[in-house]
C-alpha cells in the first residue's frame, strides 16, 4: 500500500467512526464538543484532560457551580512523558479541591507540580493513599532531578539553556501539608454543591471509587468514577465495592480487551517459571511496582517455600529504597487487605517476609547483586523505563539462562513493552544488548481488573448511566465501549479535552442501543466527502509540520489501531468463508 493512501484510509476510519460516535453521543447525553457553546442552564461539567485513549496522565475536572475540582492529577509515563513538560489545561489557583483514586503516580504524579504553580486547596485521599503517595511523590522529585541534570548537560554541550525539574523535593514537601486523609464509606462534603463518597476499589492498598453528588440549582447529578479498579477474583485485596445507581461513570479499560487466566493457573504459570529458574540455577529478574505488585509476589514466593517448593537457600532482592517502607505501610493497614492476607496475618506470618529476603537501599548494594548469578530480583521500574531493574537487565538481559517475569502492565514506548513484543536487540541504558534471556509474562498477578471483571462490575448498576470509558489503549478502549453497547448500555470513548455537560440520568434520552449500522448508499456518499477533507488535512498537516505535535500523532495511531482491528476482522471473517 502506498503511504498517500495508507494516510487516507487511516484518517477515513478515524473521522468516520469518531464522527459517527460523537453525533450518536452528543444526542443521548447531551456531551459538547470543545470549543462548542455552552448548553444554556446548566454549568455542571466534567473535562477529560488526560488518560483518553490511553492509560497514563489520568486527570479529570468537574465544574458545579463556578467550584472547580479535579479528580486524579497523574504524570504521563512511558513513550507520552513528554506530554508532563507541556503547562496544564487549568491555572492551579483557579481550582477548589482535589480528590485522589489511588496513589499510583499516573494519577497523582502531578500533584506537587500543581501545589509549585500555586495551588493552594485540600489533597483527599484515603489514608494509605496519602502515606504511598508521600513515598512516591519523594522519589518521582528524585527521578526528576537526576533527569533534568542529564538533560542540561546535553543541553550544555550544544549551548542550550538548562532544564528544570518537574518539580523538587522541597515543593513535595510543601504539598504535603495539603493532604486531607478520609475514611472509606463516609460521605464528605468538598465545596458547596459537591458531595464524595470514597469506596474501596481493591487496585492496591487505599485505591477508591469516588462516588460524587454534584447540585447545581436544584438538579443534582451523580458521578462515579472506578479509579482503577482490582479484579473481581482478588488476592491481596478486597472485592471492588458494588455501586449501583449513577448517571455517569467514568471507567478505566486497561484490559478492555482482554481476560487474565484465573489466580490458580497464574499460580502454576509463576511456580512454572521458578522450577525452570532452579533448573537453569540462573537469575530471575521481576520488574514490579514496588506498591502492591512488589508485595503480591513476596507473597507467592513466601507460599512457594512453605510448600518446599522453593529451596530457602535461594536469595531473593527487593532491590528498592522505597521497598521496606511500602511493604510497611501495607502492614500497617492490613485490616484493608483481604481476608487471605488477614487470615496469614493472624496466622503471625509476616506474608510479605519469604526467608532470605533482602531488601537493598545503598546503589553499591544493587550493584554488587551482578556478581551473584542465582537469585531472584525484583526492582522497579515496573514497565523497565527507569529505575534500579535498567542495571540488572543490561547486565543480564544476554544471558541464556536468565529469566525475566513481567508481572504487571507493560505501556507504549517502555522498554518491557518493547521486550514483551519480541524485540531481539533493545537498547538499555544507551547500550544495545541481545535478548537471550527467556521472557514470561504473567498477567493474572495484574491489579487491574481484566475485560470480564470490568463488565461484570458495570453490570451492577441498575440506573443505565453513560459510561465514558477511559485509561486504555485505544482498541482495549474501543472493545469495552463496543460491549457495553451490546449490553444496551451508552458507553463513549472520549477525546482528550473532550468536555460532557452534566444533566440528571431522567433528562438523557435513552433509546435502546445498538451498534452502529452503516447504510451504504449513505457510507459511500459519506466516504467520497470525508476522503476529500482527507486530502485537503493531509496537505496542511505537510504544510504545518504538524506531525511534531503529540496530539495529532496520537489520533493518527488510534487511526492506525482502528484500521489493523478492521484488518483483522477482515481476515478472520474471510478465514471463516474459506473454511464453509
Ligand atoms: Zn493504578
Ligand atoms: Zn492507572
Amino acid at each position: 500500500m502506498n503511504d498517500h493512501f495508507y494516510f487516507r484510509m487511516l484518517t477515513y476510519f478515524s473521522t468516520h467512526f469518531s464522527i459517527e460516535y460523537i453525533l450518536r453521543t452528543e444526542r443521548k447525553t447531551g456531551f459538547r464538543k470543545k470549543g462548542g457553546k455552552p448548553i444554556k442552564g446548566n454549568k455542571m461539567r466534567l473535562r477529560v484532560l488526560g488518560a483518553a485513549q490511553e492509560v497514563t496522565g489520568s486527570n479529570y475536572l468537574l465544574e458545579v457551580d463556578g467550584k472547580r475540582v479535579l479528580v486524579d492529577c497523574g504524570l504521563y509515563q512511558g513513550g507520552a512523558s513528554v506530554e508532563n513538560h507541556t503547562p496544564l489545561d487549568y491555572d492551579p489557583s483557579s481550582i477548589d479541591a482535589v480528590l485522589l483514586t489511588h496513589a499510583h503516580l499516573d494519577h497523582t504524579g502531578k500533584v506537587p507540580l500543581l501545589v509549585k504553580q500555586g495551588y493552594k486547596g485540600p489533597v483527599y485521599g484515603t489514608r494509605p493513599t496519602l502515606e504511598l503517595c508521600d513515598i512516591l511523590w519523594r522519589d518521582a522529585a528524585h527521578i526528576q532531578k537526576e533527569d533534568a541534570e542529564w538533560q542540561s548537560r546535553k543541553n550544555m554541550r550544544k549551548g542550550f539553556p538548562p532544564v528544570e525539574p518537574l518539580y523538587t523535593l522541597e515543593d513535595v514537601e510543601r504539598t504535603l501539608e495539603y493532604l486531607r486523609a478520609v475514611s472509606y464509606d463516609d460521605v464528605v462534603e468538598i465545596v458547596d454543591g459537591l458531595r464524595v463518597r470514597f469506596r474501596d476499589a481493591g487496585h492496591i492498598l487505599g485505591s477508591a471509587i469516588l462516588e460524587i453528588w454534584l447540585k447545581e440549582s436544584e438538579e443534582e447529578v451523580k458521578m462515579v468514577f472506578s479509579g482503577d479498579l482490582g479484579p473481581q477474583e482478588t488476592v491481596m485485596e478486597a472485592n471492588p465495592a458494588v455501586v449501583e445507581d449513577a448517571d455517569f461513570v467514568v471507567i478505566e479499560s486497561t484490559y478492555g480487551n482482554r481476560n487474565h487466566k484465573t489466580n490458580l493457573e497464574s499460580r502454576e504459570e509463576f511456580r512454572q517459571t521458578m522450577r525452570e529458574m532452579l533448573k537453569d540455577h540462573g537469575k530471575v529478574l521481576i520488574p514490579t511496582f514496588v506498591v502492591d505488585r512488589a508485595q503480591r509476589v513476596l507473597y507467592e514466593l513466601k507460599l512457594m517455600q512453605q510448600d518446599g517448593m522453593l529451596p530457602d537457600n535461594v536469595p531473593i532482592y527487593f532491590d528498592s529504597p522505597m521497598g521496606a517502607k511500602t511493604t510497611a505501610i501495607y502492614n500497617e493497614h492490613i485490616s484493608l487487605l483481604s481476608s487471605e492476607i488477614q487470615e496469614e496475618a493472624r496466622k503471625g506470618l509476616d506474608p510479605f517476609t519469604p526467608k532470605q529476603l533482602h531488601v537493598v537501599e545503598s546503589v553499591d548494594e544493587s550493584k554488587a547483586i551482578n556478581s551473584i548469578k542465582h537469585a531472584i530480583v525484583l526492582a522497579g521500574s515496573g514497565m523497565c523505563s527507569g529505575g534500579r531493574i535498567v542495571h540488572h537487565l543490561k547486565n543480564n538481559l544476554f544471558r541464556e539462562d536468565t529469566h525475566v517475569v513481567f508481572v504487571g502492565y507493560q505501556a507504549k514506548g517502555t522498554l518491557g513493552r518493547r521486550l514483551i513484543d519480541g524485540s531481539k536487540v533493545v537498547r538499555v541504558a544507551g547500550e544495545e544488548v541481545s535478548v537471550k534471556a527467556k521472557l514470561h509474562t504473567i498477567n493474572g498477578f495484574s491489579a487491574h481488573a481484566d475485560r470480564s471483571d470490568l463488565l461484570t462490575w458495570a453490570s451492577n448498576f441498575k440506573t443505565n448511566p453513560v459510561f465514558i470509558v477511559i485509561h486504555g489503549e485505544p482498541e482495549a478502549s474501543n472493545a469495552l465501549a463496543a460491549s457495553l453497547q451490546e449490553e444496551g448500555v451508552s458507553a463513549i470513548v472520549p477525546q482528550l479535552g473532550q468536555e460532557f455537560v452534566l444533566t440528571p440520568a431522567k433528562e438523557i434520552a435513552r433509546k435502546p442501543k445498538v451498534a452502529p449500522v452503516f447504510e451504504r448508499e449513505t457510507l459511500k456518499k459519506k466516504a467520497a466527502s470525508i476522503l476529500e477533507e482527507i486530502e485537503k488535512t493531509a496537505e496542511t498537516l505537510k504544510l504545518e509540520r504538524d506531525l511534531d505535535n503529540p496530539v495529532i500523532m496520537s489520533l493518527i495511531v488510534s487511526a492506525e489501531t482502528l484500521l489493523e482491528t478492521a484488518k483483522e476482522k477482515l481476515e478472520s471473517q474471510r478465514e471463516a468463508m474459506s473454511k464453509r
